[in-house]
């Protein structure tokens, strides 16, 4: 039998446990990931026929590697390669949850959310235009409120469909636009990182953009995989020189403002509504 492997990941406090307990019940398992001690859940659902592995993924903001549940989230994602990540996020607060979503597009890892808390988000008059979310992404996008298991079977429909059909794909990651200063040198570097097949099992993009960001563990990681490694800090330190002395920022600050930006130009035009604008309008 087909086994599908999903990892629930999102926000702290966004619903992932509870939805984790409404799709898989009694059938879970709590272990803990090597060496550290953060709690490892994992459940079982037949869905259609078919066994579904879920792993309930600490809870982060980022996919930087300030904490252990950060970096535990992103390994787990690149080492363990689940068919899909289920990204459950707090719909109330949108913009700030799709944070972490974008850096799942960025890996490009298939995606799938759950727009949770739909209860919360309706009662402060937020609607959400689904469809449209769902089609400037590329993913698939299901309200849920995991609290009374609303929508939430069906996201894991969504989900696992979606792995299918990525599945004999390669990761597709979505490219965003870091600016004037960082995007030649991110260009650069993939490329080099490219050729060399430095750090693959890592996407070459993907691997730019945490240099550029100052990620320790990829640069620890870095440093064992070959002398590119020197030659990528030494591109860092140059934008990041440059960024100091002409905007008084750091590459990190410039990327954060990209995302949200970006984030911000995926919103806009009609994807979140709030009920209290569209009745002063009438
Ligand atoms: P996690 O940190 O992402 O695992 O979040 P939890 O599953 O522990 O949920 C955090 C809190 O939000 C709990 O008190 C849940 O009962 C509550 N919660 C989860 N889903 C919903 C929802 O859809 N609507 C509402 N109103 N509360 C929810
Ligand atoms: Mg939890």
């Amino acid at each position: 039998m087909k086994i599908t492997t999903i990892a629930l990941a999102g926000n702290p406090n966004s619903g992932k446990t509870t939805a984790f307990n409404a799709l898989t019940g009694a059938r879970q398992h709590v272990g803990n990931y090597p060496g550290i001690t953060v709690d490892k859940k994992e459940g079982r659902v037949r869905l259609d026929g078919r066994e579904v592995h879920i792993i309930d993924l600490p809870g982060t903001y980022s996919l930087t590697a300030y904490t252990q549940e950060e970096l535990v989230a992103r390994s787990y994602v690149v080492d363990e390669r689940p068919d899909v990540v289920v990204d459950v996020l707090n719909s109330a607060a949108l913009e700030r949850n799709l944070y972490l979503a974008v850096q799942f597009l960025e890996m490009g890892v298939p995606v799938a959310l759950g727009l949770n808390m739909m209860d919360e988000a309706r009662k402060q008059g937020i609607e959400i235009d689904v469809a449209r979310l769902s089609r400037t992404l590329g993913v698939p996008v299901r309200e849920t409120v995991a609290r009374s298991g609303e929508g939430v079977k069906e996201l894991l429909q969504d989900a696992v469909e979606f792995g299918d059909s990525r599945s004999k794909q390669p990761w597709t990651p979505l490219e965003i636009s870091y600016g004037a200063d960082i995007d030649p040198v991110l260009r650069a570097m993939t490329a080099r990182i490219e050729s060399e097949k430095f750090l693959d099992k890592y996407p070459a993009r993907w691997v730019a953009i945490k240099y550029i960001e100052g990620d320790e563990e990829m640069m620890r990681l870095g440093r064992d995989a070959g002398p590119l490694a020197l030659e990528l800090e030494a591109q860092v330190k140059e934008v990041a020189d440059h960024l100091q002395s002409t905007l008084n920022t750091y590459p990190e600050a410039v990327i954060a403002d990209y995302r949200y930006g970006f984030i911000a130009s995926v919103l806009r035009d009609g994807v979140v509504k709030r009920r209290d604008e569209m009745t002063d309008r009438i």
